[in-house]
């Protein structure tokens, strides 16, 4: 692949708030970001829509892109769920001059971090507790008891891994996390984060 811009990435359990942070970057016109869509087996959520949160594609669909190599990572994040990030997506963002962020599972994360350690910042965001996530998840009421427990049973399993990663955030007051992730990755970037900017002058 041909390398372009910076790949931040953005991995943490279901229901820790990441795809919020994620959103809140987007919407700084300074970090210069593009949302890198990964390809799923799983079906359509609510107000999803293709192209736009996901690529949606049948379990055999999926399957031929592995065979082909065509993803960049790619992971059975649930069983016969299947999540991965396709090559031709992140060619397409860097050819546009972007910096791509990603909101993928822990272990998809840290193997795009190993295959482009010198352009990856990989972002760990650690929720309050396990319990607090299972409000959370509850809360958002988008799926049964049955995969919010196996969604709540990965996560202590992730939790283990955050070490990994080249930071952390906590996730304990979310205008606090975006305004650390804001400064964070504005700062792999090169940039001066917009709240700076428009600070007054003395
Ligand atoms: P959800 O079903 O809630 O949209 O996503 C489930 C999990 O899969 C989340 O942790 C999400 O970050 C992860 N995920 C989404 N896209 C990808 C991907 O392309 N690769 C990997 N490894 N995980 C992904």
């Amino acid at each position: 692949m041909k390398q372009g811009g910076k790949l931040i990435i953005f991995s943490a359990p279901s229901g820790s708030g990441k795809t919020t942070i994620v959103r809140h970057l987007l919407a700084q016109p300074e970090l210069n970001l593009a949302f890198s869509v990964s390809a799923t087996s799983r079906e359509c959520r609510g107000e999803e829509k293709e192209g736009n949160h996901y690529y949606f594609m049948t379990l055999s669909e999926f399957k031929s892109h592995i065979k082909n190599d065509d993803f960049l990572e790619w992971e059975e994040v649930y069983r016969d769920n299947f999540y991965g990030t396709l090559k031709s997506e992140v060619e397409r963002l860097w050819a546009e001059g972007k910096n791509v962020i990603f909101d993928i599972d822990v272990a998809g994360g840290l193997r795009i971090k190993k295959k482009y350690p010198e352009v990856t910042l990989a972002v760990f965001v650690k929720p309050p507790s396990v319990d607090e996530l299972k409000i959370r998840l509850k809360k958002r009421s988008t799926e049964s008891e049955e995969k919010i427990n196996m969604r709540i049973a990965k996560a202590s399993v992730e939790l283990a891994t955050a070490p990994q990663f080249d930071k952390i955030i906590k996730n304990y007051n979310l205008e606090e996390a975006l305004k650390e992730a804001h400064t964070m990755v504005a700062d792999y970037i090169g940039v001066t984060p917009s709240f700076e900017k428009d600070k007054p002058t003395k």
